[in-house]
């Protein structure tokens, strides 16, 4: 209702704006990233380490990522995750030119950074399967305790999985 009464002011230039995004957005050809670019601005940065790339499921991923200002490498946007009950094979993601990428830049280090869901560790293994034979280093995010987080609120999968990847205090320090 507030959109239809301010028709002149708001919902026109709103109309105008998406109409805007719509004719503007490109999708990434090297890592699927939106942006109004192709390739994205973080693939055409040449400050960003070319040799790191970081697998991800959708570009939301991508902006949490950017927005922890820790990641300097760049990304891999696979486009969801291997799930048969909804019928998503390999084929639909992104996983073939993630290889060739690999292969053409020579990469150093692919980082799987799919959810810690069963889909999204499934297609983490599977994506690792494939990348088995190249000479990659390829990891994983580690799971566990958020900065913050304190043990009484956290659930047994949170628990199990920072007890097992427990490590060295002396590692960071
Ligand atoms: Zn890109």
């Amino acid at each position: 209702l507030h959109l239809i009464k301010k028709k002149e002011t708001v919902l026109n230039p709103l109309i105008q704006s998406l109409s805007d995004v719509a004719d503007s957005v490109k999708t990434c050809s090297i890592c699927g990233n939106l942006d109004n670019t192709d390739p994205c601005r973080i693939c055409s940065d040449p400050t960003r380490q070319a040799p790191i790339i970081c697998v991800v499921q959708d570009v939301a991923d991508v902006w949490a990522l950017e927005r922890s200002k820790t990641f300097k490498g760049v990304y891999h946007i696979l486009g969801g995750t291997l799930s048969a009950l909804d019928g998503i094979g390999p084929e639909d993601l992104r996983i073939d030119r993630l290889v060739k990428r690999v292969q053409e830049v020579q990469a150093q280090e692919v980082i799987l950074a799919t959810s810690a869901t069963v889909e999204g560790q499934t297609t983490a293994h599977y994506i690792a399967d494939c990348l088995a034979d190249l000479d990659v280093q390829v990891t994983g995010l580690a799971h566990g305790i958020p900065v913050g987080g304190e043990l009484d609120y956290l659930d047994d999968g949170t628990l199990n999985a920072a007890l097992s990847a427990r490590k060295s205090i002396g590692d960071d320090l």
